[in-house]
């Protein structure tokens, strides 16, 4: 069997194989090693082997493991964030990747003004409309996007999906575009700057750097099957 250390090499030559064939510069692309359901000790590994961005989508699970890990380790929350963990969820993670609602989002601004940070925010958006998934359509959030920029504690950089589940990688890809493109038109809108984009993940992120991802969540290809 592969080691850790070896599967995330393989990670880091695929991201960049794919970043070489859409002509993007492989430093765009940030990953991130989703570690939800993994242990303290396997996270130190993937740490130790040069990984330091982790995404986690459980804050009960969060908060029981990040102390156990050294400081430099740093911490993205991707799940469904409920209002009653806003709190906690808060001074663990740098960056949410999955606000998913203005009243969601109005009660971190609240929040995260009585606790004096400014938290890092991506917009949710369910792009393919299943009845399943969190996340704004993206009608709504075309008429939620003024409110949510008035929200002044949140810095909101970009956009995250997740596709339709699918064992081909290219049944993602128009979900992919479609997220491109809705942020491409936010942007026209507005004048605002939305450079992050964060699509792809184990089954899919080659297909994701090619239509623009900033930001993979990828987990068992890293740690291996939950
Ligand atoms: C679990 C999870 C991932 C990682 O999935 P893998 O298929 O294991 O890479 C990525 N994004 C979100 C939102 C997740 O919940």
């Amino acid at each position: 069997m592969e080691s850790i250390a070896e599967r995330i090499d393989h990670v880091r030559a695929t991201i960049a194989a794919h970043a070489a064939k859409a002509g993007r510069n492989p430093a765009e692309i940030e990953l991130v090693a989703v570690s939800k359901t993994h242990p303290a000790d396997r996270i130190r590994e993937v740490l130790e082997a040069g990984q330091t961005v982790f995404g986690e989508s459980r804050v009960q699970e969060a908060k029981a493991k990040i102390p156990n890990l050294p400081g430099r380790a740093r911490w993205h929350f991707i799940g469904h964030l409920q209002k009653n963990k806003i709190r906690h969820a808060l001074p663990l993670f740098e960056r949410f990747h999955s606000v998913d609602s203005l009243a969601l989002a109005e009660d971190m601004d609240r929040i995260a003004a009585e606790l004096g940070v400014f938290p890092e925010v991506l917009l949710e958006v369910n792009v393919a409309g299943e009845s399943s998934k969190f996340g704004f359509s993206p009608d709504a959030l075309q008429r939620d996007l003024e409110a949510l920029l008035r929200l002044g504690r949140l810095q909101i950089t970009g956009l995250m999906t997740i596709p339709p589940f699918a064992p081909d990688a290219e049944a993602s890809r128009k979900y992919f575009v479609a997220l491109r493109e809705l942020r491409d038109r936010l942007v026209t809108g507005s004048g605002l700057g939305l450079p992050e984009l964060s699509m792809g993940m184990s089954g899919d992120y080659g297909v994701a750097i090619e239509e623009g991802a900033t930001l993979v969540r990828v987990g068992t290809a890293i740690f291996g099957p939950r």
